[in-house]
Formats: C-alpha cells, sequence, structure tokens
C-alpha cells in the first residue's frame, strides 16, 4: 500500500517488459553444428514445416509469388486479404497448383487436327508434346511430340495426327508416385507420362521437367497431396471469406486482427473454426490472459502488438507489449495446451528471430525483411541511385484507401479520415527471397549451435537469456569502425 512518505503512486508499481536488444542468448557448451541444426517446427496444430518462417499477410509482401516460393524453400506465405474472396480463392488455388505432380491443366490434340495444325497449337501453348484423346470419349489414342512431327522428314505437314503420332502409349494411374514415374519415364527413354482413369481416359499428365523440379525443392512444404502449403488471412468477421479460402484449400486460415484479445472477435473466430476444415491461427495477441482466452479452440496463436516495423500502434494508441515479453507470455499459457505460437513483426536480423524462438515461439513471421525482394508484390524503385521496393503497413492510409487495413479500421472511419496505425515506406531491394531466407535461417541454425540445441523444442529447453545494458546493446553492433562493404545479413539501419 502507498503511504505519505512513499513517492510513487500505486499505479506506477508496473512490471518491465523486454524486447529483442534487451536480451541475448548465454552461450553454452555445445556439440552442436550449425548446419546440423534441424530447424523442423509446427505452425499450427496440424502443419509442420522445414523451415520456422511465414511471410506477413501484407499487400506489398504476400501474394502467389511469394507464397510459392516460401512454400518451395520450407517456409509459409501467408496471403493478404486486401483482394475479394474470389481473387483470394485464384491465388491460393495458384500455389495449389505450382509444384503440382500432375498437370490437370493438359494441352491435347485431337485426332481430326492435322500434323501442321498441332505444330502451331503446340508452339502456342509453350509444350513440346500432347496427347492425342479421343474427342468423345476422352480415352488417350496417342501421343505426340516436337520430335514426331519436326521438320515434316517422315510425315507430311497436312498428314492428320494420327499418322504421326505414337500410338503405344506408356500411361499411368492418378496415385502414381514421383519416383514411379521417373523410373517409367527412363525405362522407356520418354518424357511425359499422361496418366489415365480405368477407362484410359485422360485425368493429366506428369512430365520430366515437373518431376526434376520438385526434387530441386526437397524441403518444400507440401500437403498430404504433394502441393505446396499456403496460408490465407480472413478478418474475424468474415465467415464468407473464410469459407471461400478453405473451400479453395488454404491449410490455416490467420485470423487477421489487431487485438484478438476482443469477445465480440473470439465468438467469430470460434464460429469461423467450427466452419472450415483448415486449421485456424488466432492473431494478434500480447498477453497471457489474451493466450487463455483462445488456446480452447485454436490451431495457433500469433503473437505482436505493435512491434513492427511499419506500425505506429504504440504510439498513436500508447498500448502494446514489447514483443520477447509477449512472446513469452503468450507461450507459457500456448504451450501448456500444445497450441504452436507465431512471433509476428519486429524481426530485423536473424538473431532476433531466433530469439523469438527462445522466448517460446514455434515460428516467426516477417515483413519488411521480405518486403524488398524479387517475390514481393511491386515494382523497384530508384531513387538517389538506389534501389527500393515499397513496404507500407496495412494500416496504412494507402492500403486502407485501397480496401485493406480493416483491422485497424473503425466503424465510423468508412466516411471520415482515417486514424491510421502504420506507415508507407520504402525498403531496399534486395533480389532473391531464397538468398535472403538462407541469410535468416543460417544465422538462426548457428543461434542454435552457440546453445548446443539440435532441434527447435531442444533449443526451447535449452535456451536461456541474459539481460543486456545499454552499453551491451551498443557493443553487440559493429562499433569504432565505418563499414566499407555491406555484409549479406547486417546493415546498421535496420
Ligand atoms: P515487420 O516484420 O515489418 O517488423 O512487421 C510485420 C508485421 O507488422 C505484420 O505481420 C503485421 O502483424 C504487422 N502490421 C502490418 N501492417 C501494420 C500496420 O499498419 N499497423 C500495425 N500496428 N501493425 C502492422
Amino acid at each position: 500500500m502507498a503511504n505519505d512518505s512513499d513517492p510513487f503512486s500505486e499505479k506506477l508499481r508496473v512490471p518491465e517488459a523486454l524486447t529483442f536488444d534487451d536480451v541475448l542468448l548465454r552461450p553454452k557448451e555445445s556439440r552442436v553444428e550449425p548446419d546440423e541444426a534441424d530447424t523442423t517446427t509446427r505452425v499450427s496444430k496440424s502443419v509442420q514445416v522445414n523451415v520456422p518462417v511465414l511471410t506477413a499477410a501484407m499487400d506489398t509482401v504476400t501474394e502467389s509469388d511469394m507464397a510459392i516460393a516460401m512454400a518451395r524453400q520450407g517456409g509459409l506465405g501467408v496471403l493478404h486479404r486486401n483482394m475479394d474472396a474470389d481473387q483470394m480463392a485464384a491465388e491460393i488455388e495458384r500455389v495449389k497448383r505450382a509444384d503440382e505432380l500432375i498437370i490437370r491443366d493438359v494441352v491435347t490434340a485431337s485426332p481430326e487436327q492435322t500434323v501442321s495444325e498441332v505444330d502451331e497449337m503446340m508452339d502456342r501453348s509453350g509444350v513440346s508434346g500432347a496427347p492425342v484423346v479421343d474427342d468423345e470419349s476422352g480415352e488417350v489414342l496417342g501421343i505426340i511430340s516436337g520430335t514426331d512431327i519436326r521438320p515434316y522428314l517422315e510425315v507430311g505437314e497436312s498428314d492428320a495426327v494420327t499418322e504421326a503420332m505414337t500410338d503405344e502409349v506408356v500411361t499411368a494411374p492418378e496415385d502414381v508416385t514421383p519416383r514411379e514415374a521417373l523410373e517409367l519415364m527412363y525405362d522407356h527413354k520418354i518424357e511425359r507420362v499422361p496418366i489415365v482413369d480405368d477407362e484410359n481416359r485422360l485425368v493429366g499428365l506428369v512430365t520430366m521437367k515437373g518431376v526434376l523440379q520438385r526434387r530441386e525443392y526437397d524441403e518444400a512444404a507440401r500437403d498430404e497431396n504433394g502441393k505446396l502449403r499456403v496460408g490465407a488471412a480472413v478478418g474475424p468477421f468474415e465467415v464468407d471469406r473464410a469459407q471461400t479460402a478453405d473451400d479453395a484449400g488454404a491449410d490455416i486460415l490467420f485470423i487477421d486482427c489487431a487485438h484478438a484479445h476482443n469477445a465480440n472477435v473470439i465468438d467469430s473466430a470460434r464460429e469461423i473454426k467450427a466452419e472450415v476444415g483448415a486449421d485456424v491461427v488466432v492473431g494478434n495477441i500480447g498477453t497471457r490472459e489474451a493466450a487463455e482466452a483462445v488456446v480452447d479452440f485454436a490451431d495457433g496463436v500469433k503473437v505482436g502488438i505493435g512491434p513492427g516495423s511499419i506500425c505506429t500502434t504504440r504510439v498513436v494508441t500508447g498500448s502494446g507489449m514489447p514483443q520477447i515479453t509477449a512472446v513469452a507470455q503468450v507461450a507459457d499459457v500456448a504451450s501448456q495446451h500444445d497450441v504452436p505460437v507465431i512471433a509476428d513483426g519486429g524481426i530485423r536480423y536473424s538473431g532476433d528471430a531466433i530469439k523469438a524462438i527462445a522466448a517460446g515461439a514455434d515460428a516467426v513471421m516477417l515483413g519488411s525483411y521480405f518486403a524488398g525482394t524479387d517475390e514481393a508484390p511491386g515494382r523497384v524503385i530508384t531513387m538517389n541511385g538506389k534501389k527500393y521496393k515499397q513496404y507500407r503497413g496495412m494500416g496504412s492510409v494507402g492500403a486502407m484507401n485501397e480496401g485493406g487495413g480493416e483491422r485497424y479500421l473503425k466503424e465510423e472511419d468508412e466516411n471520415e479520415e482515417y486514424v491510421p496505425e502504420g506507415v508507407e515506406a520504402a525498403t531496399p531491394y534486395k533480389g532473391s527471397l531464397a538468398s535472403e531466407l538462407h541469410q535468416l535461417v543460417g544465422g538462426m541454425q548457428s543461434g542454435m549451435g552457440y546453445v548446443g540445441a539440435e532441434t527447435i523444442p531442444e533449443f526451447k529447453e535449452r535456451s536461456e537469456f541474459v539481460r543486456v545494458s545499454a552499453a551491451g546493446q551498443q557493443e553487440s553492433h559493429p562499433h569504432d569502425v565505418m563499414i566499407t562493404d555491406e555484409a549479406p545479413n547486417y546493415s546498421p539501419d535496420n
């Protein structure tokens, strides 16, 4: 109890909350080489990925190009919702089709066509071969390739395609595995295998190029049918969008809300969870009590109230929670209920990402880190001879004007001036996602090495923080030198 001699008010006896720069991982005895550190993790109850990284659901970060690239590299892209539900469904489908073993949209030839017509058609469609399919029954009659008809040596250009095609076609059933398909192709020295049903009707095509491309991405995040994984943001009250995204095949729906610890939001998120087959991750939250309010139904929770690089929530509203404390508080509760935790926002360096995991997160979500890559939407702009890409908060005036930012919108704002909680900015152009992600994950693995942990669960268990003074923070960054060459994973401007 405060008394007259106490200079403080009760109101000012406040707990301290910490963020990335306030802590460092205590180095420990280790036998783990960084490249042996296994970064496999869960981002939601039923979705496991090899790389514990997600790209933010922002209109300058994640559309289908980014989601495809992320899933191929082993992480997960979360599509933003500044587009209507049908567009979102098309984006989800694009990701799902990207690395499909069986191509469903096959360019086919008709037995009625001439050799030159088929040649032209294949040229136009950019394919080098096509199954010849009976127009009525859909049965595969043969297969034709560029080498069968060019340069019209043995067949005339006006001959029927049936004269030139190979009619002993090697086909496979729909449940063919990549290995079986490849063996068939090697054994018969062919480059494509039509996939047929029991009645020899065409259902798709597997190509050598497709199988080899899938092999290249052996860490890719794939669903049980081998398709790339993708997440989609839905507003807490957007039950229809949630259903559309679920039907289109999204693996995880992310309830996209600036402050999910709100009874109406939670009721609606619960309703969405009951309606969909996909996992539902609820966010954002930043306290123990908020975690307690959602862990009974959420398949994952996302943490971050105001840490984002483009975010002004804390200065505009005076509210927020420094991110290391927020993650640790939420993880205290979520881990008791086996609910994965995603730390969202504020991550500038790989060191921040691995500190978030040490605090209890299972995976991290980043916006600014990836907004400058080729795969992010938007074009490269040049200012003063340096290249940049646009990066803006979803609660910025620009994003809200384009229909987004509902997450930060008050109802009465619709006809009035917005009260934004984000800014519009530019971020240095960075080249390919693959190389940025390589730096991020490589740094995280080194962090696991310093602590002597081989897996993410072991790392969460083994890691300990030390508190860093202001002088210690200064010591952490390059000091007393002038940087002469850019490092791929460090910029003093971050
Ligand atoms: P970053 O990685 O750039 O530090 O943070 C990205 C995260 O910031 C996003 O995943 C999202 O949670 C959050 N965010 C995106 N736009 C806004 C905004 O306009 N205002 C606020 N408060 N947060 C935002």
